[in-house]
């Protein structure tokens, strides 16, 4: 059984997660920061594509003690396992979700990495290999589902958000829409990829809550299976 996959991004009022050139922005405050942490606390594994590792350098780990202090409680490994989804095998060994950390990280790569590269990444992490030029999504998950990941919260970017939308793997999202514009035909948005073409694919949600959070706002959708529509 696949994961139950929870989105997660900060996105600012024209519904862009980061500038043009993909520098990391300060959207949300303290309040949703501890709000994603635990949300983060709460799950077996949180996964990133390759451009978000590549443009942020994210550790992914829990920051607040008290949350990873719970976790150790109930008998799971202090941060929940790291995934970095990265069919060319691109990520630097010195990347901060390889090092920073206690953990398991699992790096998912495809049929076209260099096996030199993977080889070089085997100690950092356990690699997973789907998909002839990208990483197969639906085999991905497949795989974590077998491996005992229950819930997996996705944290962006907007290139993974649609491949993982598009393969029909999302059941629920959280938005936080902060109080500010960054415009920008080519920054990354909640969903980017290619883009649907008819109506009919796509993807409909429907509202769970919407929460005021300091300057912002917290939308928090299901993602209709097709079968319940
Ligand atoms: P991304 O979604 O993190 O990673 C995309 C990459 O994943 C693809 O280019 C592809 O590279 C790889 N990938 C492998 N298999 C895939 C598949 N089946 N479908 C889709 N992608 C696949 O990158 P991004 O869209 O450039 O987003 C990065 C930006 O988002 C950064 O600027 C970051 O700051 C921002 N961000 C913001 C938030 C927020 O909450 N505000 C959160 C996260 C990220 P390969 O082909 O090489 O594998």
């Amino acid at each position: 059984m696949r994961p139950y996959v929870v989105v997660n991004v900060a996105m600012s009022a024209d519904g862009k997660l980061s500038t043009r050139e993909r520098r990391q922005v300060r959207i949300s405050g303290k309040q949703d920061f501890t709000r994603v942490d635990r949300l983060k606390a709460g799950c077996d594994a949180v996964m990133v594509g390759i451009g978000t590792v590549l443009a942020d350098d994210p550790s992914l780990t829990v920051k607040g003690e008290d949350c990873r202090q719970h976790r150790i409680d109930q008998g799971f490994p202090e941060h929940p396992a790291r995934i970095i989804v990265d069919s060319h095998a691109r990520i630097p060994p010195n990347a901060s979700v390889l090092n920073k950390g206690s953990g398991c990280r699992i790096l998912a790569v495809s049929e076209v990495a260099d096996p030199v590269k993977v080889a070089a990444l085997k100690p950092y992490a356990t690699v997973i290999c789907t998909g002839k030029e990208e990483v197969d999504l639906a085999a991905l998950m497949d795989e974590l589902g077998a491996r005992g990941i229950r819930r997996l919260m996705l944290e962006g970017g907007g290139e993974l958000i649609a491949g993982m939308m598009k393969a029909g793997l999302v059941d629920e999202i959280y938005t936080f829409i902060g109080n500010m514009i960054i415009a920008g035909r080519n920054a990354p948005t909640l969903a980017d990829g290619e883009g649907f073409i008819v109506e009919a694919e796509f993807p409909r949600l429907s509202l769970i809550e919407m929460r005021r959070i300091e300057q912002g706002v917290l939308l928090h959708w299901k993602v209709e299976q097709p079968d319940q529509l």
